[in-house]
């Protein structure tokens, strides 16, 4: 059989901002998966790359003085620390900004124009009237379309994984300036989705059950249905997809086509090939080449968050520009930390990988821990504190390390590092262990980690089971014992090492430790079936592994620390951040009289205010001060609202403003919360300036 040849990638982080553990749960995911590859004779090419491009950076680069550039360069420059720290072992990594990021991209363009798959349009784009310039979807933020969850950006909601223009999104607003987008026109370049070329690919390639997990087909499948549009029109099949953006852009210009750039998603995943050919470049190696090869297979691991990217855009990219599309994208979920709040490629949160390392935790820790979990479907995982120290502690060291540290004393102190011969009932048991090899290597291939580490624990189990049987320290105190106590432990000696070739994916590190202490070559899943054998001699036993100690996931999700110079803090808080009187003006501040005030069923805080400001007519507002007013002392004062706040729905009804009233920052140091009240002659309405 002749060996693979896998192209491997993860997706490509945006390059504003550090990795989160998100990206590090994927790649180890990968990493782990690669090095089971390379362990059954596969020749794997894995890369990564920086996504350079886009408004975010461009806008960012400009906040730090930097040009775009070096902006990307000094966030690159920072992520060797967490790749080498976790033993993520890319073969190389680049950037979208490359010249052969800008090459590829072109000509896949040029390609898909040749097969009529490009067309403009002029299309009404969102533009912010404050800040002169065409709003980037990032920039956008309003209500999900299709969902309705609030605060999603203009490309893509995280909630659902909906992709839309960010002129359907319902109550835009400028995340630039605050203000409501206005519509212009401009031109626009499309890749025309709905082509029936396209949705006869499509469908057959995310349906027939190669290219992705069953359940992330399904979501799919939706996807192609009859749907309904904000306008109430319907429609099916696939629609165009908007591939251009106005300049100013960070970005690759369109050919023959002066001020506009490709989206940033049109070139990000051409950085995968782009990052290869990269390295290709650096051995000499012919890309077209390489690619041309039938028994090419590409793999692409994501997340869950940008499917839609990855199983329609990119294969059919490739597909119509004449190219090779890949063999299977590989979907996982998000990971959260203590059940709390997700971790996705922009709001990242919770447990930070480099704190995680500072604090000295190992590690393969993390790796066996989320090896333990990650089961290939595309599912979130959690990372349970108490979980990941019993995972740690009672499984990787209380089964699998314990096995050599119980057997390797004896051999090194009384057989001088030899192994001895093992009988009958040791091979049985390394039979055992040697049967299990094919179902641990295809779980791996199927990247269900889970099922191969549970595999291995019961493996580790039936030697441990073993050693209780026979006792070694026992063997030990009595005569005449000598040669089955050698035996023994070198039975366990060789199940150790058979062991630790299965977890070698997970645990790299503590794999090639093992190599030295055992004095073996690098191992491959063959090697199982090859046993050091009598007389061969042992080095060294050091201890694999320290146990996670309590205080150290203590220490990591301990918010960080407060800074040293005390600010000064009236009233129990700082002042807040200077602002013009231009922001202050935005404030409509005007008096009210409190016509009436009446406690509020069901709750112990609010009182329920009616206002008349002047209006004509009056207002309800509820206000969290019944802890001090009784309400008939409030009826008929003067008080401070917030005039043009907007709506607010709370449990028992619409507020319609808010009044204005002082209180501590420390509730429970200094209680009290006091309303406003005016000098006399004030009257509803004035405005308070
Ligand atoms: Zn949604």
């Amino acid at each position: 059989m002749t060996a693979r040849k896998i192209f491997v990638t993860t997706a490509l982080p945006y390059a504003n901002g550090n990795f989160h553990i998100g990206h590090i749960m994927e790649y180890i995911q990968a990493d782990t998966w690669v090095r089971a590859q390379r362990m059954q004779g596969s020749a794997v090419d894995f890369v990564g790359a920086d996504d350079a491009h886009g408004a975010p950076i461009m806008i960012a680069a400009e906040k730090a003085g930097k040009t775009p550039q070096q902006f990307v360069a000094d966030i690159a420059a920072g992520r060797k620390q967490y790749l080498d720290g976790f033993h993520i072992a890319f073969d190389n990594w680049s950037n979208t900004d490359s010249p052969e990021n800008h090459e590829l991209s072109r000509q896949i363009y040029l390609d898909l124009k040749k097969a009529g798959f490009i067309e403009t349009r002029t299309i009404e784009q969102f533009f912010d009237p404050e800040k002169n310039m065409f709003l980037p979807d990032r920039f956008i933020k309003g209500e999900c379309p299709r969902c309705h969850a609030k605060d999603q950006y203009g490309d893509n909601c995280e909630v659902c994984g909906a992709v839309y223009a960010p002129t359907e999104l319902i109550h835009p607003f400028s995340a630039l300036s605050g203000a409501k987008p206005v519509l212009k026109t401009s031109e626009h370049f499309f890749f025309k989705l709905s082509d029936p070329r396209a949705v006869e690919f499509l469908t057959e390639w995310t349906q027939d059950g190669k290219h992705v997990q069953p359940e992330v087909a399904a979501k799919i499948k939706e996807w192609f249905g009859v749907r309904t549009n904000p306008d109430g029109s319907t429609s099916e099949g696939l629609d165009d997809w908007d591939i251009s953006r106005d300049a100013p852009y960070f970005g690759i210009e369109i050919p023959d086509a002066p001020g506009k750039y490709f989206y940033v998603w049109l070139d990000a995943p051409v950085g995968y090939l782009a990052s290869l050919k990269n390295l290709l470049n650096q051995r000499g190696e012919d890309f077209d080449a390489y690619m041309a090869d039938p028994r090419l297979e590409q793999y692409h691991f994501i997340g869950k968050d940008i499917i839609t990217f990855h199983t329609l855009f990119w294969p059919a990219m490739l597909k119509f520009s004449g190219r090779k599309t890949p063999t299977r994208i590989c979907v996982h979920g998000f990971m959260t930390v203590n059940n709390g709040e997700k971790m996705s490629k922009s709001r990242g949160t919770g447990l930070d990988p480099l704190k995680y390392l500072s604090l000295g935790m190992n590690p393969e820790w993390l790796r066996y821990y989320l090896g333990a979990k990650l089961n290939g479907r595309n599912e979130d995982i959690d990372f349970n504190p108490e979980d990941f120290m019993l995972r740690v502690n009672s499984d990787l060291i209380g089964k699998y390390v314990n096995i050599a540290s119980r057997a390797a004393g004896f051999i090194a102190k009384r057989f001088g590092g030899r192994l001895g011969a093992v009988s009958e009932d040791g091979q049985a048991l390394l039979a055992q262990l040697r049967e299990a090899k094919d179902a641990i290597v295809a779980a791996y291939e199927a990247r269900d980690t889970a099922r191969a580490a549970r595999e291995i624990m019961l493996l580790c189990d039936r030697v441990n089971a073993y050693v209780d049987a026979n006792k070694p320290w026992e063997l030990a105190k009595k005569e005449g014992m000598e040669a089955r106590l050698q035996d023994v432990c070198s039975t366990c000696i060789e199940a150790f090492r058979i062991l630790t070739i299965y977890l070698r994916p997970i645990l790299p590190g503590v794999a090639a430790e093992v190599a030295n202490f055992l004095i073996v070559p690098p191992e491959s899943f063959a090697d199982v079936g090859q046993p050091l054998g009598k007389d061969h001699q042992i080095g060294e036993y050091q201890h694999l592994m320290q146990r996670v100690d309590p205080k150290q996931l203590e220490a990591l999700f301990e918010p960080p620390a407060a800074p040293v110079a005390e600010a000064v803090k009236p009233g129990g808080e700082e002042i807040a951040e200077t602002i013009s009187i231009d922001d202050f003006a935005k404030i409509d501040l005007r008096i009210a009289r409190i016509v009436e005030c009446k406690p509020v069923e069901g709750s112990t805080k609010l009182l329920q205010l009616t206002l008349d400001v002047g209006e004509g007519k009056t207002r309800n507002v509820f206000s969290g001060i019944a802890s001090m007013y009784q309400p008939e002392q409030l009826q008929g004062k003067l008080t401070v609202m917030v005039a043009n706040l907007a709506p607010r729905k709370m449990k028992f009804g619409i507020s319609e403003g808010m009044v204005l009233a002082a209180s501590h920052a420390d509730e429970k140091a200094q209680p009290g919360i006091y309303v406003l009240e005016p000098f006399p002659g004030a009257a509803p309405g004035m405005k308070i300036h």
